[in-house]
């Protein structure tokens, strides 16, 4: 399992991309603007798209992916998500008004959109790659990702606040290699972080503090021009472990 990290910030601006993974050629989890990054070529090739959640900065490349690689596919695009995110989707934005309806596109035998709701905590099974829905917390339903190739797991946290079923599923991972965990803002923004249901150094070094010496912990989803603030008090909380800034263009292999 080949990982690209293709957007890994909160926001945009000199340079920056929001939340986007290519897993080998196939399959895209999360659809920011780091998707921009792929040639059409690439994109023509991907066949899943999972989703974390139906915040903008994680779905914004999904509605013009879809219109680019149509005349180039023969077969529809899956969208995996929990049934709460694919119908917030249909209702708010494959709805005609923001961008038509492609689960009806060319026609109803064979869209090019095909929606697949998926269950928390059931495994996905792609050839050799597993991916399973993890619960998260966050202002609207969301999940976090367990990704499981044959040389271990990875972890994404997606959007979240603290919530220890997060935490218990990745502790009960164990082959987990790697954390990929949200820090979205820092210190002096808890108040924001908090009505937001995000996590910030504060609130996220307790809840590293449990988990296994030998898991790498990245921190995603920092909100631009803050970056510095957080790795700084990320590095300096009391119970604070070593963590280190994802950066787009990283590779995990699995
Ligand atoms: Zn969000
Ligand atoms: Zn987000």
């Amino acid at each position: 399992m080949h990982i690209r990290v293709l957007g890994a910030s909160g926001g945009i601006g000199d340079g920056r991309h929001t939340t986007s993974y290519l897993i080998d050629e196939d399959i895209l989890l999360d659809a920011g603007s780091g998707v921009t990054r792929l040639s059409l070529e690439a994109l023509a090739k991907i066949d899943h798209v999972f989703l974390t959640h139906a915040h903008l900065d994680h779905i914004l490349a999904l509605p013009p992916l879809l219109d680019s690689v149509m005349g180039s596919r023969s077969r529809p695009v899956t969208l995996h998500a929990i049934p709460e995110v694919l119908a917030v989707l249909r209702e708010h934005l494959f709805n005609w008004q923001i961008w038509p309806d492609f689960s009806r596109i060319p026609n109803h035998e064979e869209p090019i959109l095909a929606y697949a709701p998926i269950e928390m905590g059931v495994p996905v099974r792609l050839g050799a790659r597993e991916i399973t829905a993890l619960p998260a917390r966050h202002v609207v339903p969301a999940v976090g990702y367990r990704l499981r190739g044959s040389r271990g797991s990875l972890v994404l946290s997606g959007d979240t606040c603290s919530h220890a079923a997060l935490w218990q599923a990745a502790d009960a991972t164990a082959d987990l290699r790697h954390l990929i965990v949200e820090c979205s803002f820092p210190n002096r923004l808890r108040r924001i972080a908090e009505l937001s249901m995000h996590y910030c150094p504060e609130t996220l070094c307790p809840d590293l503090a449990g988990l296994r010496d030998e898991v790498a912990v990245w921190i995603t989803h920092m909100k631009p021009g803050a970056e510095v603030d957080i790795l700084v008090e990320l590095g300096a909380g009391a119970h604070c472990r070593p963590v280190q800034p994802l950066r787009e263009g990283h590779i995990f292999e699995l």
